[in-house]
């Protein structure tokens, strides 16, 4: 059954009755394999296929040759951090990203480090930020690679991409960026911040699960990669497997939308985003999480002190809600994210991600509001901690 009220759009988004709509055809009528191009039913395949990459590639600034299908943004990042490593690993084995990024990123840069990778993992401040003096600085003669993510997915907490780049480019390293949660929700350009790779994920951006993509720079200096998977030749032999037609036709219609619709629907969402976040902060011993950093409008991670952000949710299931990011979610192990920007752990246990999206609504954010500041009122009613904090014993 689903949550009436859904503030979990990080995790992933529902699919527009829009895109829907148009990957439909591409099942029953249109179910070509997009590489036979020798008959119509292919072509058709193949053309639809090419439109959506060009859509993509608008979205981001980049032409449709430099645009890599996968199934996921997941996949995306594997392709660029083990396929750089592995190219790259006679000329130097030193990859700098962040404490705080994806596990998707983090588990691969692990995994390198067991084929002989060197990882700097940089540290970020209580708001979540890097600091570029420190990048600067931790850049070695067999620096091959920076991979940083453009937004957080706990936090929203935007990464200064356009410096990183820069810094890329003065010390002739590859800037990979894992962009999953920025693209289509903000202004986004490859070509104008100058990065080399770039993951994607169709299911953020109110496309279909199972599709993402991987910019791949090919103007002026062409990045080289390592293939994950070998077979057919797809995707000029980076990626083999027979395409994905009805979900890349999504993904291309997503991409649309979220061009057409991102300015108004940004300054909509973070219009909500504040207004939830003001009212929840009346509530005693509340903050927000990496509040005085640049962040994606439409994201609040908000810190209930004293108080466990699963009960909140239990207590709650009406409103679909997250703590942490979703792969955590269900384990004992608080946010890596709040953990590396400093906060206690009890503090990082009593953190909620509100994430709001294209069909979240006004009188949604007011119900939330309301429901969430009663929960955490009557929990912190029946809590003994919360009591020895009134006492002024704990703080
Ligand atoms: C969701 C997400 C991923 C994984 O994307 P999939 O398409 O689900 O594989 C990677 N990085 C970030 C920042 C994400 O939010």
């Amino acid at each position: 059954m689903n949550s009436d009220i859904y503030l979990d759009n990080n995790a992933t988004t529902p699919v527009d009755p829009e895109v829907m709509e148009a990957m439909l055809p591409y099942f029953t009528e249109y179910y070509g394999n997009a590489s036979s191009i020798n008959h119509p039913a292919g072509k058709k395949a193949s053309e639809a296929v090419h439109k959506a990459r060009l859509n993509i590639a608008e979205l981001i600034g980049a032409s449709e040759k430099e645009i890599t299908f996968t199934s996921g943004a997941t996949e995306a990042i594997n392709l660029a951090l083990q396929g750089v490593f592995h190219r790259y690993k006679k000329v130097g084995r030193h990859i700098i990203t962040c404490t705080t990024e994806h596990r998707a990123v983090l588990d691969v840069c692990r995994y390198l480090e067991k084929q002989g990778a060197e990882i700097t993992y940089l540290r970020v401040n209580r708001q979540g930020e890097i600091d570029l003096g420190e990048l600067e600085r931790s850049i070695r003669k067999d620096t091959i690679l920076l991979s940083f993510m453009a937004a957080n997915n706990e936090t929203g907490v935007l990464h200064p991409i356009a410096e990183i780049a820069g810094i890329s480019q003065r010390h002739k390293v590859l800037f990979f960026c894992d962009a999953t949660q920025a693209i289509g929700k903000i202004p986004f350009s490859v070509a104008q911040y100058g990065i080399d790779l770039m993951a994607f994920s169709g299911h953020k951006m109110y496309g279909p699960k199972g599709v993402g993509a991987l910019y791949i720079r090919r103007k002026s200096n062409r990045t080289q990669l390592e293939a994950l998977l070998h077979g057919g030749g797809q995707e000029n032999g980076l990626r083999a497997g027979t395409l994905n037609v009805p979900g890349i036709v999504g993904m291309g219609t997503a991409a649309a939308l979220c061009q057409r619709a991102m300015k108004e629907e940004s300054q909509r969402l973070e219009a909500l985003r504040n207004q939830l976040e003001n009212k929840l902060l009346t509530l005693e011993q509340s903050y927000v999480n990496g509040s005085s950093a640049e962040r994606l409008p439409h994201v609040s991670n908000m810190c209930f002190r004293f108080l466990k952000a699963e009960q909140i949710m239990v207590g709650l299931r009406k409103i679909a809600m997250a703590a942490g990011s979703a792969c955590a979610t269900g384990s004992l192990n608080p946010s890596h994210v709040l953990l590396a920007m400093g906060l206690e752990k009890e503090d990082a246990h009593a953190s909620l991600r509100f994430s709001l999206g294209r069909f979240t609504t006004p009188e949604e954010i007011d119900t939330a509001a309301q429901l969430i500041m009663q929960k955490v009122t009557e929990l912190r009613n029946e809590s003994p901690v919360w009591a020895l904090y009134k006492q002024g014993i704990i703080s």
